[in-house]
């Protein structure tokens, strides 16, 4: 791995406080001029591809559009936030940047706008294509990308740029493309809202989110990057968008400096993170001492992360099964351990079923409960019944 020289990626100081070491090279750090949470150091290009090559097998099946998912709800939400804000009855030029499977632009085919979109990952841009037909999508990145000369009227950018090795780069690509009456929409996760959210620790520790704004500092790296932020929804009541904000600018003349006053946000997330491992870590270890036979029920990029915690304290061992709705997007097997279609038949000698999910815990637990009621097998859900 090649390390590269740290600043804050948003003032580009180099003061900052070293707040948790993730055991895999990159630490968490703040920025004691502006306050910006931020990993360092700073992945390579190279680092990133391989990092993200790894989650080819986790994408969701083709037939995303037509059911309920967490990411046709997403999009929906999406679409509602910006067309409350834009007059989606008339015509204007949209750019999504990051635009994935294109779930997003889709809902605009109702609509008399012209949609574009850059998606540098092969298989989510050739499905916008191919199956949803957005012809206007391009498969690169932001800078190798041909929009013409015209301006656009809206540019969004959902959950792409916590992940950028150069977020103001992005930010001064988008208002050189944006006409001067434009609007920009940016969601990214929310520190303020992450404090106890496991799968932040998974994301920052392997690299990938590479910096964790507030509403505060993703105004401060939006004014220095020419834009005034107009509104901004935290999405605390909102399972699907948990720990998620979505902020709405426009143009600005330049200027403007950050506030350190973030600094204790950063602070307390981080402590509250080594709490939650440590917690998480003890049940398992009391489990294991007791001879508990454990299943994890899930078998996202959440689990993935839980393991991997329970790896780094030899704990993983005693996860005996995963189970899930849908085992094929794995493959089977998550970090070697089998993954099933969850059958009540299949419980055989499973004493307790461990809930890993975020955005819907409550569901999964409801329906587990009903399921194994009378049984001997005890369910407990990560957020439910961990307290930091
Ligand atoms: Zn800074």
């Amino acid at each position: 791995m090649v390390l590269l020289a740290v600043q804050c990626p948003s003032c580009e100081a180099s003061s900052f406080r070293e707040l948790l070491e993730f055991g895999t090279g990159y630490s968490s750090r703040v920025c004691e001029v502006c306050g910006l949470n931020f990993l360092a150091p700073v992945p390579t290009d190279e680092d990133l591809k391989v990092m993200y090559a790894s989650f080819e097998q986790s994408y969701p099946s083709r037939d995303i559009v037509d059911s309920e998912n967490d990411f046709v709800a997403f999009a929906r939400d999406r679409f509602s936030f910006v067309t409350e804000r834009v007059d989606k009855s008339k015509e204007g030029r949209l750019l999504e940047i990051g635009s994935s499977y294109g779930l997003f632009l889709n809902l605009f085919k109702e609509t008399p706008w012209e949609v574009h979109g850059v998606e540098p990952s092969v298989l989510p841009a050739s499905f916008s294509k191919q199956d949803l037909a957005l012809k206007n999508v391009q498969n690169c990145m932001l800078d190798e990308a041909d929009f013409g000369q015209k301006g656009f009227d809206v540019i969004c950018s959902f959950h792409v740029i916590e992940h950028l090795r150069n977020p103001k780069k992005m930010l001064l690509t988008a208002r050189k493309l944006l006409k001067n009456d434009g609007r920009l929409f940016i969601a990214t996760p929310n520190l303020i809202e992450l404090e106890t959210n496991i799968i932040h620790y998974f994301f920052l520790r392997h690299g990938l989110h590479l910096m964790q704004c507030t509403p505060r500092t993703l105004e401060s790296m939006l004014r220095r990057c020419g834009f005034e932020m107009v509104s901004c929804r935290q999405e605390e009541d909102r399972p699907a968008e948990c720990g998620s904000m979505i902020v709405e600018a426009k143009k600005s003349s330049y200027g403007g400096v950050g506030s350190p006053a973030e600094y204790e946000y950063a602070l307390k997330f981080c402590r509250k993170m080594q709490k939650m491992k440590r917690r998480l870590s003890e049940k398992f270890a009391g489990w294991a001492e007791g001879g508990l036979d454990v299943a994890v029920y899930g078998a996202g990029v959440h689990t993935r992360g839980l393991l991997e915690l329970l790896d780094e304290e030899g704990l993983a061992i005693s996860v005996q099964t995963i189970y899930d709705d849908n085992p094929a997007k794995v493959g089977g097997r998550l970090c070697d351990i089998p993954v099933k279609a969850f059958r009540e038949d299949r419980l055989g000698d499973i004493d307790l079923i461990v809930v890993s999910s975020l955005a819907a815990e409550k569901q999964i637990i409801d329906r587990l409960e009903g399921i194994v009621n009378g049984e001997n097998v005890k369910i407990f859900g990560i957020y439910r019944d961990i307290v930091v």
